[in-house]
C-alpha cells in the first residue's frame, strides 16, 4: 500500500498522508451524519495544508484552540462562520482576532474569560455568540493525561454554576448564549461513555428548562471517538455509524436544535504516517536496538502518553521470521522510544519503518528539540 520505490530517493524522517483513505473517511462521517449535526475538525490533530484545505472543501467547520489555529483554519478555507473557539487560557489578541473574523462561537471555559469576551466586545462593537463548557464530571475510559471531563481537569465551568452563568450572558449587551459544549477526553472507544454524556445533558437540559432557560440552540458534545492503534488495516475507518447512532438516540434533542461534533484524531489519524530509515542495530546480551532516525522530536505520543504505534518494515520482504527490537530514535533522552520488545522480520541498516496511524497529534507536536529539522511531509498526490 505504500509506494516504496517512490520513498526511496526522500529525505527522512518524514510524515506521509494518503488522501485517498482522508477522502473515504470523510464521506463515511458526512453519510452517517443527519441534517442537525454539524462537524467541526478539531484542527489541532493536524494543520498539513493539504489535509485541512481537503477538510474544509468536503463542507466541514473547524474547531480550534488558539488564534494560530485560527489563521490556519481560515487559511485552508473554512469558512469563519463555522469556526469554534475553545481553550482555557484564551488572550486578549486571540479574542480581537475572532471577533474580527466573525467567528461561529467561542467556547467559554471560565466566568473571568467571559468578562474579557464581553469587555473586548463591547470595546469592539461586536457580538460575540459564546457557548458555555460545561465540565460534565464524567469519566472516559482512556489515559488519564487525555480525560478532560472530570472535576480535577482543568477545563470547563461546574455543572452546578450553569444557570448563574448562562443569566450573566443576559445582563451583557455584546454577548449573545448560543448554547452548551462539553468534551469529555480522547480515543474513547466505548460508546458507554459517550452515551453517559448524554445522559449528563439529558438531566442538565431538564433542569434548565425547570429554571426558565429555553434557548439552548446548540448542543456541542465535543470530540473524543478513538481510532484502532492495533489493527490500522483491519479498521483504517473509525465506527462513525456506532458513534453518530449513540448520539441520534442517547440526546433528547429539543425542537430546532442543532448537534455539533468536534472530531479530531478519528478524522486524520488513519490517513497519516511517519517514514524513518533504521541507521543501526545494535544488540546486547539482552535487547536488540533498532534505532532510526526518527525521535520522539517527530512523534511524541509514545514517550507522552505511553502510545501504541504500529510499525512496518517496507523495505524488508515479508518472512514468517521475526526477531524482537526494541525501537528507539536518535534524540538524548531515555524516553525516546517508540516500542519495547516488538517482533518483526530481520531489520537492517537501510531499512525504511512505517509508523502507522500517525495522522493525529503526530506532526504537529514535532519540535526541534536537540536542534534537528522538523520532519518534512507528503501526501500521495506528492509521491
Ligand atoms: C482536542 C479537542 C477535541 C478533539 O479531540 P479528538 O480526541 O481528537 O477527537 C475536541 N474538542 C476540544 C475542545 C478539544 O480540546
Amino acid at each position: 500500500m505504500f509506494p516504496v520505490e517512490k520513498f526511496q530517493g526522500v529525505r527522512t524522517p518524514f510524515y506521509y498522508y494518503d488522501l485517498q483513505l482522508l477522502d473515504e473517511t470523510l464521506r463515511q462521517i458526512r453519510s452517517n451524519m443527519t441534517e442537525e449535526m454539524h462537524l467541526h475538525y478539531a484542527v489541532k490533530a493536524c494543520v498539513t495544508p493539504k489535509v485541512l484545505s481537503r477538510i474544509a472543501g468536503a463542507g466541514f467547520g473547524a474547531d480550534c484552540v488558539s488564534g494560530g489555529e485560527i489563521k490556519a483554519a481560515l487559511n485552508a478555507g473554512f469558512p469563519a462562520d463555522k469556526i469554534v473557539f475553545a481553550g482555557v487560557g484564551k488572550s486578549d489578541w486571540e479574542i480581537e482576532l475572532a471577533l474580527n473574523a466573525g467567528i461561529f462561537c467561542f467556547n467559554v471555559e471560565s466566568i473571568p474569560e467571559l468578562e474579557v469576551i464581553a469587555e473586548i466586545a463591547t470595546r469592539m462593537d461586536k457580538t460575540a455568540r459564546v457557548a458555555i463548557r460545561i465540565n460534565p464530571n464524567v469519566g472516559a475510559h482512556t489515559h488519564a493525561n487525555i480525560t478532560t471531563g472530570l472535576a480535577e481537569n482543568k477545563f470547563g465551568i461546574d455543572m452546578q454554576d450553569m444557570e448563574t452563568v448562562i443569566n450573566m450572558t443576559r445582563g451583557m449587551r455584546n454577548v449573545r448564549f448560543v448554547g452548551l459544549h462539553f468534551h469529555i477526553g480522547s480515543q474513547i472507544l466505548e460508546m458507554d461513555d459517550f452515551r453517559a454524556l448524554c445522559v449528563r445533558i439529558n438531566e442538565l437540559q431538564d433542569r434548565l428548562e425547570a429554571s426558565g432557560i429555553r434557548d439552548i440552540k446548540n448542543i456541542n458534545v465535543g470530540g473524543g471517538l478513538g481510532i484502532d492503534y492495533q489493527n490500522p488495516n483491519l479498521n483504517p475507518i473509525p465506527d462513525f455509524a456506532s458513534y453518530f447512532r449513540t448520539y441520534r438516540d442517547g440526546l433528547k434533542l429539543r425542537e430546532g436544535q442543532q448537534l455539533h461534533f468536534e472530531l479530531g484524531r478519528a478524522v486524520v489519524g488513519q490517513c497519516g504516517n511517519l517514514v524513518t530509515r533504521v541507521l543501526y542495530i545494535k544488540s546486547n546480551a539482552i535487547k536488540n536496538f533498532c534505532i532510526v532516525d526518527a525521535g520522539m522530536t517527530d512523534l511524541i505520543r509514545p514517550a507522552l502518553y505511553d502510545a501504541y504505534h504500529s510499525i512496518e518494515n517496507i523495505s524488508a520482504p515479508a518472512s514468517d521470521e521475526t526477531m524482537c527490537y526494541d525501537v528507539v530514535g536518535p534524540i538524548c533522552e531515555s524516553s525516546d522510544v517508540f516500542v519495547k520488545d516488538y517482533d518483526m522480520q530481520p531489520t537492517h541498516r537501510g531499512d525504511l519503518l512505517v509508523f502507522r496511524s500517525a495522522g493525529a497529534y503526530g506532526e504537529i507536536m514535532a519540535s526541534s528539540y536537540n536542534c534537528r529539522q522538523l520532519p518534512m511531509s507528503y501526501t500521495s498526490e506528492d509521491l
